[in-house]
C-alpha cells in the first residue's frame, strides 16, 4: 500500500497550542513586571526608603531585563502563531521562504519552525 509520507500535524497542532499557551502565561508574567505591577509594595512601604535609589536601580534593571526576555518571549509566540496558521492552511511543514519541506527532525526539535535549515542559517545574525 502506497502511503504518502504525513506529518502528525494533530501531534504537531496540540504541541503548538500548548506551547502558544505557555508563553502566553510567562508574556503576561513578565508584562507585569516590565511595568511594575508586581512592585506596588514598594511604593507604599515607606520605611523601605532608608537606602536612597536602592530599590529603584535594582527594579530598573529587572524591568530592562523582564522586557528583554519579554522580547524574545514575543517573538516565539509569533512564531509558534505563524506555525499554527500553517497548519491551518495546509503549508505547515513548508519552508515560508524557498517552499521546500522542513525535515521531520527538524520540527522535532523546533515545531514552530517556519524555514528549513538553510533559509534560518542564512537569517543568522537576526
Ligand atoms: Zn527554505
Amino acid at each position: 500500500m502506497a502511503r504518502k509520507r504525513t506529518l502528525d500535524l494533530e501531534k504537531y497542532r496540540e504541541i503548538l497550542i500548548e506551547e502558544r499557551d505557555r508563553l502566553q502565561a510567562e508574556l503576561k508574567r513578565i508584562e507585569d513586571k516590565a511595568a511594575g505591577r508586581d512592585r506596588l509594595h514598594s511604593e507604599q512601604a515607606g520605611q523601605d526608603f532608608d537606602e536612597p535609589g536602592g530599590d529603584a536601580a535594582i527594579e530598573t534593571v529587572e524591568r530592562a531585563q523582564a522586557m528583554a526576555v519579554g522580547a524574545s518571549l514575543r517573538e516565539q509566540f509569533d512564531e509558534v502563531n505563524a506555525a499554527l496558521a500553517k497548519i491551518e492552511n495546509g503549508t505547515y511543514g513548508i519552508c515560508d521562504s524557498c517552499g521546500k519541506q522542513i525535515t521531520k527532525k527538524r520540527l522535532e526539535v523546533l515545531p514552530w519552525a517556519t524555514l528549513c535549515k538553510e533559509c534560518r542559517s542564512g537569517l543568522s545574525g537576526m
